[in-house]
């Protein structure tokens, strides 16, 4: 599944959510590497579903699958770009597709079918969900429905030069990966033989005898089930697919699959 990646290789937020003419939205403003146009890439793989070149060339992208957000959360994504003067970049039209990263829009400073009234820049929003039009919100201005904070929806890397980032807390992909040590279960989970959920379920008898301390039940022969709050050790960490599944010593637990997190890092 693709991360929600942020649309602007040269983050410089020169106006945040809530606040002047982005009251009662979540758009921000990103200025780009310098007062140039730079270009916009595709926050994840996804087709143009709307165009109004006729005012400030707003385009709606919208994923073609379910997305990860920053915030833990699957769903498909839509965002809205705004200013980029015409004509259009990168072959832009509506049905046309993108793979994620790949150029697709530059800033501009377009303003009711005027170009180049505002500083260069690209004002964007970020929302879950499929693509639904725009509304106008009850402060005035014009905002995408579901919308979400930018840093709930959108993840960066080590290739993202992060020149001011408005305060605001961008999760880095790298600090996702799962690493080796302590984690605690949030839920009751299951101990498994194997990294796998069709891997059957140990009996408690095969716990360690800390295991045993934390199981949901005494009887030997009970299925291995460890508490919501244990705390164990993951000396092997496993990918399939969706799933992340630690080895402790006594066996294998889910970290996270697709829906969810089961475990945190301690
Ligand atoms: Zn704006």
């Amino acid at each position: 599944m693709e991360k929600f990646m942020y649309v602007s290789p040269y983050m410089r937020i020169t106006q945040g959510y809530l606040m002047g003419s982005h009251v009662g939205s979540y758009a921000i403003d990103d200025g780009g590497s310098d007062s140039g146009k730079d270009y916009i890439i595709a926050p994840y793989s996804g087709t143009v579903k709307q165009i109004y070149p006729q005012y400030e060339n707003e385009v709606f992208y919208e994923s073609d699958n379910p997305v990860e957000f920053a915030d833990g959360t699957v769903d498909y994504a839509t965002t809205m770009f705004l200013h980029q003067d015409s004509p259009m970049a990168y072959d832009m039209h509506v049905g046309k597709h993108y793979n994620q990263g790949e150029k697709i829009y530059i800033e501009g400073g377009r303003y009711k079918g005027k170009n180049g009234v505002f500083a260069t820049h690209l004002h964007v929003e970020f929302a879950r969900g499929k693509y639904q039009d725009w509304y106008k919100n009850s402060c005035g201005y014009y905002s995408l429905p579901n919308a979400k904070k930018p840093e709930d929806c959108c993840f960066i890397d080590d290739t993202y030069h992060i020149l001011y980032n408005y305060g605001y807390n961008f999760k880095n992909v790298k600090d996702c990966e799962y690493k080796l040590g302590n984690y605690k279960t949030l839920y009751n989970m299951n101990v498994r033989r194997g990294a796998s959920i069709d891997s059957g379920i140990k009996k408690v008898k095969e716990l360690t005898e800390d295991g045993k301390r934390n199981a949901t039940s005494y009887i030997p022969d009970d299925n291995a089930v460890y508490k919501k709050g244990t705390i164990f050790t993951a000396k092997v960490i496993s990918k399939q697919g969706n799933y992340v599944w630690a080895k402790s010593p006594s066996g294998y637990i889910c970290l996270k699959d697709n829906k969810m997190e089961y475990c945190k890092k301690l």
